[in-house]
């Protein structure tokens, strides 16, 4: 079948009030990525090149995608995205095809930004080039490097990619010229959690004896779409019991479950 990097673009109607607790973190991002598209002139007129994008990297579930689709948002740029792993797996053989497309598509709609999630998929170290799976891997890195080697720090095309595995990562796609800021995307704090509980429940009726502080402190160690996971639940053991407002039990219950299905799955095989 046709493929079509048309099928990559995405709404974006997130907007940066609705992330919780990473504001040193969108401060950065939004000048490496947001300055440059809305005002490119300060860049001219200091003498400096404008950067070409970032790379967020950091544990699931913390915001990554969010916070892109926030600054395309803001931008009004079209938010285009593409995972990693279904570049090589999706589009077979067509990994290096697509990913030409899409930069030629990114820039006929620009401003646009191209999110690459998960990209370490695509961008491993530990590729083994003697299987063809992994040349054909290769080939669509070799291509995207190209790309980003390839297009203008002026157009308003740019790039943020996000991975949970740095570790991996092939050192090809941190040398200077592509991503020009790395920035760590962490689990919340305590103040973090605290808000995004807080963006979550907006919509919910909640009980006056509900503390967001309190169950801030219970919930160390939860990632972002872990505490909307919880939230979500809570709403649901409350509805379950026909209640008038979702109460602190309702939590406690969300959390449990939450977290142990959490542990479970941190136990699969993988
Ligand atoms: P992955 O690495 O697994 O792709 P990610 O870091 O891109 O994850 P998102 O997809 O942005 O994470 O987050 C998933 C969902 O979790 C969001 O749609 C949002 O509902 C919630 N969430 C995550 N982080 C935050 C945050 N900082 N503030 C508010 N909500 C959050």
């Amino acid at each position: 079948p046709e493929v079509s990097a048309l099928e990559l673009i995405e709404a974006s109607d997130v907007t940066y009030e609705q992330i919780g607790g990473l504001a040193d973190q969108l401060r950065e991002i939004r000048e490496v990525v947001e300055l440059p598209l809305i005002k490119p002139e300060i860049f001219e007129r200091i003498g400096i090149e404008p950067p070409k994008g970032a790379l967020l990297y950091g544990p699931p579930g913390t915001g990554k995608t969010m916070i892109a689709k926030a600054v395309a948002n803001k931008t009004n740029a079209t938010f285009i995205r593409v995972v990693g792993s279904e570049l090589v797996q999706k589009y077979i053989g067509d990994g290096a095809k697509m990913v030409h497309e899409l930069f030629e598509m990114a820039q006929k709609k620009a401003p646009s930004i191209i999110f690459i999630d998960e990209v370490d998929s695509i961008a491993s170290k530990r590729l083994d080039d003697t299987t063809s799976a992994d040349r054909e891997i290769h080939r669509t890195l070799m291509q995207l490097l190209a790309e980003m080697d390839g297009f203008s720090r002026r157009t308003n095309v740019k790039i943020i990619a996000a991975t949970n595995r740095l570790d991996i990562l092939d050192p090809a796609i941190l040398r200077p010229g592509r991503f020009d800021r790395m920035v760590y995307i962490p689990l919340p704090d305590e103040a973090g959690r605290e808000t995004i509980l807080k963006i979550h429940s907006v919509k919910m009726n909640l009980s006056s004896e509900i503390n967001f502080k309190e169950l801030a402190k219970m919930t160390e160690g939860t990632s972002g779409a872990d505490l909307k996971a919880i939230v979500t639940e809570a709403g649901m053991f409350a509805v379950r019991e026909e209640k008038l407002s979702i109460e602190k039990i309702d939590f406690i219950n969300a959390k449990e479950k939450v977290m142990s299905s959490k542990k479970k799955e941190n136990m699969l095989p993988v």
